[in-house]
């Protein structure tokens, strides 16, 4: 394999593209179960449809063998609850979401999540990724069960949360669709969904797309239909040469999935939320230099004289020992663990950390910039699960540590690995990614909105599903992303299996092929998607950052209409990447809108979606406290109210358990 820049140095030239150019050809694929977005939730969706005896195709950005936010990796599952060891009850677990989140995420999603995640990741044993400490290197340590050999992060007495050896993960299930005849559609962009008649709203028969290689068009035609398209960057920030887009996200995963949903009509919640752009690549790289959080959870951090920082229990006290980093505090119920899509955590459920006054204290001179993480300071297991285990495991660790400064010489069992040095702001939260202090406030991300679902995960809109992380309001992370692939991957093949043929409409096929080929023939005077997105960032920041009114948004909602009508409209393509790139511009205005849309719905501030209308300045009055699901119909927006607890309220029933056993199916 030659690389990009060997190539240009060896024929002194630029490339001629290298792959065969199809325009104007079309294919045409007919399945029970299409799955959009073949990231983890994907797959596990088309695995599940397979297994259930449904023709499956998955449709996949880039290669789903590596694909999405879960590719490189994962070093712990959250969410196991029913594992032999585990404290924490499904029910107690979707509670302490809930009431964190303070109503604002689907308790039906979390429920879903974890009452099946253990089973989901039994599975991926099955396919073959390393759950348990099978060579016994950790025999004796205090996060495992010498019985099940599995391991614990987090809280080592509730044991809701397992240490994995994720690395492989994705091969593995990519290796498990290929076994069951799954139809894998790689570089393929979608564009669109097919609804019966062509009608918004009405059921969804199928989607189109094209081959961001050759540029070929395709039209899926489906009886069920899973979106899985994973998160959508590239919203609020747009400068590659000076964040590399985003050092976290996936450039692939750009909202197209929730764009498709809101031009069909579907029902989203929660849209209105955002959070600060902590992955927008103006900090460090998550993870990427020493830190006390997530992967690298219990680690000391000593300052420049060898001093070490304290650590604190979920009410601010201090703890003695090393031992109690991974303990609930006395009288603590559970500790939830970070990356679940949470921005809250009420006192009961929250981490043990280091201690957030950290700033002040440098500033005082009690401690010494630059900061280091001293991994010798831990008992030998502890040393060597989070250097070893974890960082080989997780994605974004491996190459940056792991890789690199094994070949540099370093030993943890010596050496110390510095922490960034930074505004000392950035020191208050133990990730040291330093976006809270680099980021400017308008670049926001969004958190937590998507496809408003059923117990069935089954959207608003017939025939469509919705799983995994930001596509799905109340989505969470890796292994809740598996679970929630898993279950509407079977769900939508029960409904496939005796659902009519698709009604598919010949004339939206035609437009919507129109509407994708469009750019190749325009002239080349115009600009290039690049500068659409700039464009689009630059008027999400200005009209939709952190602090709106409705004039902004109103404003907003008119320079994207003038966007699309002009510039975008005279952008050109001139190649199927360039081509991909433009289409998912569109629908990053589509969705651009569809936030703005939720924010004007929403007529009050609130703390806990990190929303703030200068118009309506109250923080989370009481008449505010519910969903706003939105939706556009055929002539304009509707919105409707949701109490927080409708999952549990007529015509469900009034239990979680109760609904997840009248829904969840044959296994
Ligand atoms: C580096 C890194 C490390 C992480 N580590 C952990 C961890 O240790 N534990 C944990 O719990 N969570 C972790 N997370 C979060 C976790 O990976 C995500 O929550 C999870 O991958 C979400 O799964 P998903 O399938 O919903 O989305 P993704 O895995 O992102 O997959 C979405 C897929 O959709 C495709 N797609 C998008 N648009 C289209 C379109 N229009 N047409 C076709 N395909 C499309 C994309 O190419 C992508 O492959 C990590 C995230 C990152 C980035």
């Amino acid at each position: 394999m030659t690389t990009w820049h060997a190539s240009v140095q060896n024929n002194q030239a630029l490339q001629a593209w290298p792959y065969p150019l199809q325009y104007g050809r079309m294919q045409e694929i007919n399945v029970d179960v299409l799955v959009i977005g073949g990231g983890v939730a994907g797959c596990r969706a088309a695995i599940s449809a397979a297994r259930k005896g449904a023709s499956v195709a998955v449709a996949e950005r880039g290669h789903a063998k590596r694909s999405g936010a879960g590719g490189a990796g994962v070093d712990h599952w959250h969410g196991a609850c029913t594992n032999p060891c585990s404290r924490v009850t499904p029910e107690d677990y979707t509670r302490a979401v809930f009431d964190s989140a303070h109503g604002y995420t689907s308790g039906a999603v979390r429920f879903i999540s974890t009452r099946e995640g253990w089973d989901t990741l039994l599975e991926c044993e099955r396919m073959g990724v390393r759950i348990r400490d099978v060579n016994d290197e950790y025999k004796g340590a205090d996060f495992r069960d010498d019985e099940t050999k599995l391991m614990f992060a987090y809280d080592y007495t509730n044991r809701h949360i397992l240490r994995v050896w994720g690395g492989n993960i994705k091969p593995c299930i990519y290796k498990e669709m290929k076994r069951l005849n799954v139809g894998i559609y790689n570089r393929m962009l979608i564009t669109g969904l097919l609804t019966a008649g062509g009608r918004t709203g009405a059921r969804v028969v199928g989607a189109t797309g094209i081959n961001t290689r050759t540029g070929e068009f395709f039209v899926f035609k489906s009886r069920a239909t899973v979106i899985a398209t994973g998160g959508a960057g590239r919203l609020w920030s747009f400068v590659p040469e000076l964040t590399a887009s985003s050092s976290m996200g996936d450039l692939n995963n750009c909202g197209v999935g929730l764009a498709i949903g809101w031009q069909a009509g579907a029902e989203f919640a929660c849209m209105e939320q955002t959070m600060p752009g902590r992955l927008s690549g103006f900090g460090y790289a998550p993870y990427s230099m020493a830190n006390a959080h997530n992967t690298y959870h219990g680690t000391p951090i000593v300052d420049a004289r060898g001093k070490e920082v304290p650590w604190v229990d979920c009410r601010g006290r201090e703890l003695e020992t090393s031992a109690q980093r991974f303990l609930p505090a006395s009288g603590q119920r559970f500790i939830l663990g970070e990356g679940i899509g949470l921005g809250f955590y009420n006192e009961e459920y929250r981490n043990n950390a280091l201690t957030p006054d950290l700033p002040r204290r440098i500033a005082s001179g009690e401690f010494t910039l630059p900061l280091y993480a001293d991994l010798t300071r831990l008992p030998l297991h502890e040393r060597r699960v989070i250097f070893n285990m974890m960082l080989t495991n997780e994605g974004k660790t491996r190459y940056p540590i792991y890789e690199t400064m094994r070949k540099a010489g370093f030993d943890p069992e010596k050496d110390m690995l510095q922490a960034p040095v930074m505004p000392i702001a950035g020191y208050a939260h133990s990730n040291f990614w330093g976006a809270g202090i680099n980021t400017p406030p308008n670049v926001r991300g969004l958190a937590g909105g998507g496809y408003l679902v059923d117990w069935d995960l089954r959207t608003s809109l017939e025939g469509l599903y919705a799983a995994g992380g930001a596509p799905l309001f109340g989505g969470g992370c890796h292994g809740e992303s598996h679970t929630t692939g898993r279950y509407a991957g079977r769900k939508a093949a029960a409904y496939a299996l005796s659902a009519e043929a698709p009604d598919v409409s010949p004339a939206q096929i035609e437009a919507e092929k129109a509407r994708v080929l469009e750019p190749l023939s325009r002239s080349r005077e115009g600009i290039g998607w690049k500068e659409i997105n700039y464009a689009i960032a630059r008027i999400m920041q200005d009209y939709c950052g952190l602090h709106k009114n409705e004039l902004t948004l109103r404003s907003g909602l008119r320079l994207f209409a003038e966007l699309k009508q002009t510039e975008l409209a005279a952008a050109f393509a001139s190649n199927p990447h360039e081509l991909g790139r433009l289409l998912e511009c569109g629908a990053l205005i589509d969705v651009g809108e569809l936030v703005m849309q939720a924010s004007l719905a929403r007529q009050a501030s609130s703390v806990y979606l990190d929303f703030f209308r200068l118009d309506f300045p109250e923080n989370d009055p009481a008449d505010w406290r519910k969903l706003l699901p939105i939706r556009q119909t055929g002539d304009g927006v509707a919105v409707r109210e949701l109490s927080f607890n409708h999952h549990l309220e007529t015509p469900n029933a009034p239990t979680y358990e109760e609904n997840y056993r009248r829904h969840c199916g044959e296994k």
